[in-house]
Parts: C-alpha cells; sequence; structure tokens
C-alpha cells in the first residue's frame, strides 16, 4: 500500500464489520475520490480492504474475471457477488464457476425472488420485451440492492472506456440510490490495460467476449456486435435503453 492510501486507510478505518450510517459514508468519500483519482487500480482495492473490510465487495457479470483476480491478489478470500438473473448465457455461468473453481475467492452468488417462471406468472410471458426496465428493477436491481445491505461499498468493473454515459464514474464515489460507497477500480483503465492485465496474468475470460459480444448480460437483450461497434451496442438492441439501472 502506498504512503497516501496507508494514510487515508488509517484515517478512515474504523470497526470494520460494523456497518457506518450513510452520513457517515458520504463524509468518509467525499475527499477520498480526488484523492485516489490518479491511484492504481489495487490501492484503490487497498484503501478499500482497510477501510470497509468484510463489508466491502465487488461485483462481477464474468464477462472477464480482471477485477476478481486484481482484487483476489489483494485481499485473498474477498466476497465476489455474482447476480444470477436467470437469464444468463452458459458460457456466463462457465465463467462464474470457473472463477469460484480457481480464484481464492468468495464466490456469492444471488439471485431475484421470482424465477423466471414465477416472473411470466405474475407479469406475463417475457417481461423483457413487454417492460425491460421493469425486468432489469425485479431481476437485477432489486436482488443486488437487497444483497448490498451487508455492505458499506461495493467494487465494479465500470470503465469510463466503455460507452459515454460511464466517461464520469468516479474511482470512489457515492452511490447515493443504494447508499453505499461505489469503488470503481478500473474506471481510469483503457481496453488495452485490460487486455495486458489479462494476458499478463492467464485471466479467465468468458468465451462470448471472441465470439462477437464484447459486453455481456443476459441472453435476450444481448446481441454480437460488428467489430469496431460500440461496445455496448448489442446490449438492449434496437431501443434507446442503455443501461440496466445499477450503476
Ligand atoms: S437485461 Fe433483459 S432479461 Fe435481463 S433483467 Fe434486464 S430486461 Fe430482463
Amino acid at each position: 500500500m502506498t504512503a497516501a492510501t496507508t494514510r487515508l486507510a488509517q484515517a478512515n478505518r474504523g470497526t470494520q464489520t460494523e456497518g457506518r450510517s450513510p452520513e457517515e459514508l458520504r463524509e468518509l468519500v467525499s475527499h477520498v475520490g480526488a484523492e485516489l483519482e490518479l491511484a492504481p487500480a489495487e490501492h484503490i482495492i487497498e484503501w478499500a480492504v482497510a477501510t470497509f473490510g468484510e463489508r466491502f465487495c465487488i461485483t462481477s457479470s464474468m464477462g472477464d474475471a480482471a477485477l476478481a483476480h486484481l482484487a483476489s491478489t489483494v485481499a485473498p478470500g474477498i466476497d465476489v457477488v455474482f447476480l444470477d438473473t436467470g437469464y444468463h448465457f452458459a458460457e456466463t455461468i462457465d465463467t462464474r464457476n470457473a472463477v469460484q473453481a480457481t480464484l481464492p475467492v468468495n464466490l456469492v452468488t444471488i439471485a431475484p425472488e421470482q424465477s423466471v417462471a414465477e416472473q411470466d406468472a405474475a407479469h406475463g410471458k417475457d417481461l423483457y420485451k413487454t417492460d425491460p426496465d421493469l425486468c432489469c428493477k425485479l431481476r437485477k436491481v432489486a436482488p443486488l440492492t437487497e444483497s448490498l445491505a451487508s455492505y458499506d461499498a461495493w467494487a465494479t468493473g465500470l470503465r469510463r472506456a466503455e460507452t459515454h454515459n460511464r466517461v464520469i464514474a468516479p474511482v470512489v464515489g457515492w452511490d447515493a440510490r443504494k447508499g453505499k460507497v461505489k469503488v470503481s477500480p478500473l474506471a481510469r483503465w483503457s481496453d488495452d490495460q485490460v487486455e495486458r492485465y489479462i494476458k499478463d496474468n492467464g485471466v479467465l475470460v468468458n468465451p462470448l467476449v471472441y465470439d462477437g459480444y464484447p459486453s455481456i448480460g443476459c441472453f435476450p437483450c444481448t446481441r454480437r456486435v460488428a467489430p469496431g461497434d460500440d461496445p455496448r451496442s448489442g446490449r438492449w438492441a434496437g431501443t434507446t435503453k442503455t443501461e440496466c439501472g445499477i450503476h
């Protein structure tokens, strides 16, 4: 850990297994985001682990395991939360299983309250066609929000290079909707940096990435994209929807 991140972590360290109030968390991050803006990704994770302890987790959609791998080198045994929407490609579930089998992390799989069949019965078949925002709310936003109740801070693999909508993602910021600290250690990473990290470290990658799916979500809402196109243009293609509401 660098002197700067050590100082920040020491200044912020509390009883790491106890939760802080939203006010405390918001105050804590009000100055840290700028101080860590230029820090390497591993130092950002070190700071989060030192500051939040067991109340810090990372999330992964299993497009690749770069963030999970990096976090496992900083904090072996760290919680990696995977949201199983019930609509994942088989390759995504296989990648989740491979991460669980090969990385020193605690894989936590969470699921929506209703199965796909139960949702079909309650809201009509294929809600993703008739009301994708409600479908995402029920199958993504609600279960993730619920699972984050036992954490003060969560990390995502969000990168500013992915889409224009993500340009402003801070490395450490306040997630007002969830009342949590949101950490994006890879926010400043370019596509090349991700590729290099994956290659140098033999990181697991969802095979769909090499089959025309640079951004992978639920199978009904994810299409192949042409080489050179916006990587996220295959998500909810043909609609104005660009995000699921998690971010
Ligand atoms: S991405 Fe599609 S299938 Fe998945 S939760 Fe959202 S609307 Fe439903």
